[in-house]
């Protein structure tokens, strides 16, 4: 599906940093996302009709995901506890984008009761954020990647940053790699 995404370096404060440009892996769907979302990307589901999930109102799996059913022809149901009225009003980001993806978004203080009543045979849960055991497959691939970079480079002992909010990119990519991992 992608191939693999660039790996840049920079002098930066009198060093050398590199920078995996996941960003730039595809025009819609791109960055860590894309690497979490890969295995549903790339398998196939025939029984599947649409997907289902929950998180704020401005997530980039949200939008990440509404790529993804819209890629894939599947309906998508999100919940979300509020949307503020200036935000319906005046829709922006990735609250706006996943709009014009087709999103339908449900307000809810009782996500998970919305949730089960949308979750059958034919609905695909995805776990807030994409905290899910299916995302190693994509972050597998990515320190595949990482692996041949640092190699290609010629680093002998590197560091990996990234920024971190369930803590599944950073748990997959330090299982799949030898040098350490730092997240914040
Ligand atoms: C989703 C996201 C994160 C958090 O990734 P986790 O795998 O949940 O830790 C960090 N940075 C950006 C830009 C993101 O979109």
């Amino acid at each position: 599906m992608f191939s693999s995404s660039a790996f840049q370096s920079h002098f930066f404060q009198n060093r050398t940093i590199y920078l995996k440009r996941d960003d730039l892996l595809h025009p819609d769907f791109s960055g860590n996302k894309a690497r979490k979302f890969y295995y549903f990307l790339t398998h196939e589901f025939p029984h599947i009709k649409r997907v289902v999930s929950s998180g704020s109102n401005q997530s980039n799996a949200m939008y990440s995901l509404s790529i993804l059913a819209r890629l894939k022809g599947w309906e998508f149901i999100y919940v979300c506890d509020h949307v503020p009225s200036f935000l319906r009003e005046n829709p922006i980001g990735n609250y706006k984008a996943a709009l014009e993806n087709g999103i339908r978004l449900i307000e809810s203080s009782n996500r998970e009761a919305v949730l089960l009543e949308f979750i059958d045979e034919h609905s695909l849960h995805v776990s807030e954020g994409g905290r899910q055991s299916e995302a190693e497959e994509g972050i597998k691939r990515l320190a595949d990647e990482l692996k041949v970079d640092v190699q290609k480079a010629g680093l002998k002992e590197p560091y990996l940053f990234l920024p971190s909010g369930t803590g599944t990119t950073a748990l997959f990519l330090q299982k799949h790699l030898p040098f350490p991992v730092f997240y914040m």
